[in-house]
């Protein structure tokens, strides 16, 4: 048993290796197959959930299970064949930032402090998954990993970690920045994946309006999701705009009440 846990280390050591030195070698390409991110994100998990609390309140994991769920049915339906299949994970963390994250290869963590924020406005939290799971399919985050990030899972690995170690992991992913491009990419299809899934799309734009308001108020220092999402005019025009082409939209807004 023991030797197959470490047979097991010591290959995830050697492929984070390998990924770390072609990653170093070769710059802007997507350099980590499906296998390696699957692992990068189950490490990552591990880090992420030890350095901050999961939230386990039933309502809440519920609702983030549900829309997470709805939003991978819009994703298939959109991506077809494409739609990398990953181990995805939708989680709260017991945090009053107003944030969320994705790991590559999977598991997404809504932040409670973001859930506080949407109240029951499910297609405002389902856009906010979206545009996650949007990274996670288009494999941002395999072109912006650093090999600084690498080289600690690695270390991590071979060691088991020590806390400080984990802490700079857990941070490290979750400030982990996208480029503009990646950004447009993953707002495109978190757009079309809540649309297909039946939600209303306009919930992202609602979202953008929302986190405007919060950084003119004294909440702004809980508003983590801004450093590494930052919103430009540029961003909610390209959404508006997207959202506007949709087909069946306008009996969508038509509908009372909007
Ligand atoms: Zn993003």
């Amino acid at each position: 048993m023991r030797s197959t846990v470490w047979f097991r280390r010591t290959g995830l050591l050697l492929l984070l290796l390998s990924a770390m030195l072609s990653l170093m070698g070769c710059r802007g390409t997507n350099l980590l197959s499906k296998q390696d991110e699957i692992q990068i994100g189950k490490e990552g998990s591990a880090a992420i959930e030890k350095e901050y609390k999961l939230d386990t309140d039933p309502a809440r994991v519920a609702l983030v299970q549900e829309v997470g769920q709805r939003v991978l049915e819009g994703m298939r339906k959109v991506e077809g064949k494409r739609a990398p299949d990953f181990p995805y994970s939708f989680k709260v963390l017991d945090t009053k930032e107003i944030n969320a994250v994705s790991l590559p290869g999977g598991p997404v963590y809504v932040f409670r402090g973001l859930l506080e924020q949407v109240g029951d406005d499910k297609d405002m939290l389902a856009s906010v998954i979206a545009h996650e799971v949007g990274h996670i399919v288009g494999r941002h985050a395999a072109k912006q990993i650093s090999s600084s990030i690498l080289a600690d899972l690695a270390i991590s690995l071979g060691t088991k970690g020590s806390a400080q170690k984990v802490a700079s992991i857990a941070t490290s992913l979750v400030m982990l920045q996208y480029s503009r491009d990646d950004e447009y990419d993953a707002d495109r299809r978190g757009i079309l994946y809540t649309h297909a899934a039946g939600y209303d799309a306009e919930g992202l734009v609602r979202f953008f309006e929302k986190l405007q308001k919060l950084e003119k108020s004294p909440m702004k220092g809980l508003l983590a999701n801004l450093r590494t999402h930052p919103l430009t005019e540029n961003r909610i025009l390209r959404a508006k705009k997207l959202i506007a082409q949709l087909p069946d939209r306008q009996s969508a807004s038509a509908a009372p009440g909007q």
